[in-house]
């Protein structure tokens, strides 16, 4: 791949990177695949005529778990795997192209849109976050920046998928 970086264009990964429709049992998969700049929808509760019919009208891969459900969606990628490790090294595996560094692209808790916003002056950033770029949710508002959580994410996704870089 090539335009790599901590923030990378965002234009760049809206092209290039994969669009899914996580199901119900995958709701950590679907944060994750968010973090790495991932345009996923997560739906709960669904029937199986509504999520088949989404996907297609989106033009999303379906990542499910159901067997029957994959069968009748003409774009899904069945993961049996029972974990978050098991399953992100399956999709790699079908879907090479899926990106594996942390973007501050999508939103985790609701797919929104993340987008640079500056400096606040009536909060401003504590000591150890002075100059660090921010980013904020277009539809739910929630803040994004770098720290120890991004690079937890980072540490798993280079010990949970062989070839990746921390
Ligand atoms: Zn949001």
């Amino acid at each position: 791949m090539t335009g790599k970086g901590k923030f990378p264009g965002r234009r760049w990964w809206v092209v290039t990177a994969p669009r899914f429709l996580a199901d119900e049992m995958l709701g950590r998969l679907a944060r994750y695949l968010r973090m790495v700049g991932c345009d996923t929808t997560y739906v709960r509760g669904w029937p199986d005529d509504a999520i088949v019919a989404r996907a297609r009208e989106e033009g999303r891969i379906l990542l499910t778990r159901d067997r029957a459900l994959a069968a009748r969606t003409p774009a899904a990628i069945l993961l049996t795997g029972v974990d978050l490790p098991d399953q992100l090294r399956q999709l790699v595996h079908a879907l090479p192209q899926v990106p594996r560094e942390v973007a501050f692209v999508r939103c985790t808790l609701c797919n929104g849109d993340l987008l640079p916003v500056p400096a606040d002056p009536d909060r401003p950033p504590r000591p150890e976050r002075a100059g660090t770029p921010v980013f904020a949710c277009a539809s739910c508002g929630h803040r994004y920046w770098e720290g120890s959580h991004t690079s937890d994410v980072r540490r798993h996704l280079a010990a949970w998928i062989p070839g990746t870089a921390e």
